[in-house]
């Protein structure tokens, strides 16, 4: 899960570390009284969205007076973002933030992350703060330090030596750095981050190291010991399918196939899915329905996967073993009956009650296929949706 700016760095102050001081405001009038209470004399505004690459695309602007705040708050409040992290269609932007201005002497890049191969922490740092780290990696890979923490021993004072020479920090900002450090690794832990980005690390004019920008992102599955997370939660950020599914607990992902999926089980909705692209077609959704679906989640799971415009055939695809075949049926059923049906189904049900799942589905004199294995099911799916085309 991904939060905003501003809330990352209310995170990250908790831990002690430095950041700017700032006013979240969700409206022109709360970004100038902000403004008034930061004082001045420089502000930043700096559109909230769950992407970067804000300030190439006008999103972050540091100003000189009252009058730029409101100026600038006007101008970007309401407005949709484009860059290069939002996809063509970019983002609205819904908050600002108003921070006090930074006089920045170097930037440098600074973040943390789960590296499977090692199972640890790693940390990546960098002279070449501001700019996008691919690029730096891709053309000057020297120009970039990492190195993995051990869970057991945490971060120690040689990892921070370290850091401080890859940046060419010395004296007081060594000692800095030394601080801050351990003081983002315990974040870290303590909130289960997956990732942490600060991009860039400052040292401003008047030698202090804060961190300019912040980027959180936590582990879902830890997410059930955090509510103090959880309420950082924007959904407005999210894609409205995956938060639909989220309500009633679907593993749902969307992507950018035909075929929307309707699976019980991980292994057979990659099953179905690798068939599916075996037969010449791409799935529109990975969407698994557990082992303990009611009627209820398998028609929510049936309105979302339809209220996808690009879906143009369904594939249910069901293995009852703790779930039974007429419960599933029984749910199809009711959907279609709800939201209608405008794109070819096909439905392959074996295990618990088949047999009378198939006749819910026969009986209900709905428009639908029966599949009689998964490679029926595939093949009989592919065949309706390229004769409706
Ligand atoms: P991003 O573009 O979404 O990554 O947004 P950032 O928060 O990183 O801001 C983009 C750039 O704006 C930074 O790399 C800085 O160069 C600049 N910037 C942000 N805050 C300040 C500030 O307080 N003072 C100055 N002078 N520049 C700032
Ligand atoms: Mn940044």
């Amino acid at each position: 899960m991904n939060i905003h700016e501003y809330q990352a760095k209310a995170v990250l102050r908790e831990f002690g570390v430095p950041v700017p001081r700032g006013v979240p405001a969700f409206t022109v009038d709360e970004a100038i009284k902000g403004a008034e209470e930061l004082g001045g004399p420089v502000w930043v505004v700096k559109a909230q969205i769950h992407a970067g690459g804000r300030g190439k695309a006008g999103g972050v602007k540091v100003v000189k007076s009252i009058d730029d705040v409101k100026k600038e708050s006007t101008r970007i409040l309401g407005s949709t973002l484009v860059t290069h992290q939002t996809g063509p269609k970019g983002k609205q932007v819904n908050r600002l933030y108003i921070e006090e201005g930074s006089a920045i002497d170097k930037e440098f890049y600074l973040s943390a992350l789960v590296d499977r191969e090692t199972s640890r922490v790693a940390f990546v740092v960098s002279t070449e703060g501001g700019m996008d780290i691919e690029q730096v990696a891709h053309d000057t890979p020297d120009k970039i330090v990492s190195f993995s923490v051990d869970p057991a021993t945490g971060l120690m004072p040689h990892h921070s030596r370290a850091v401080a020479q890859a940046l060419k920090l010395t004296g007081d900002l060594a000692k800095q750095i030394g601080d801050i450090l351990p003081k983002l690794y315990a974040a870290f832990i303590a909130k289960d981050m997956s990732m942490l980005e600060i991009n860039p690390l400052v040292v401003t004019k008047d030698a202090k190291i804060v961190c300019l920008d912040a980027k959180v992102d936590f582990d879902n599955n830890a997410l059930y010991r955090h509510a103090d997370v959880m309420a950082l939660r924007d959904i407005t950020e999210e894609d409205d399918k995956e938060v639909e599914a989220s309500k009633y607990d679907l593993n749902y992902i969307a992507l950018d196939g035909q075929i929307g999926c309707m699976v019980n089980g991980a292994g057979l909705a990659m099953a179905s899915m690798d068939i599916i692209k075996l037969y010449g077609m791409e799935p529109a959704n990975f969407l698994d329905v557990g082992g303990s679906a009611t009627k209820e989640k398998v028609t929510a799971a049936f309105k979302i996967i339809t209220s996808d415009p690009n879906v143009k055939g369904i594939l249910v695809n069901i293995f009852g073993g703790i779930m039974k075949c007429d419960v599933i049926a029984e749910g199809v059923v009711a959907a279609v009956k709800e939201v209608g049906l405008k794109v070819p189904l096909v439905v392959r049900l074996e295990g618990t009650n088949v047999e009378l799942g198939k006749k819910i589905i026969k009986e209900s004199g709905l428009n639908v296929t029966s599949g009689d294995d998964l490679d029926d099911a595939a093949q009989k799916i592919v065949k309706a949706v390229k004769e409706a085309a």
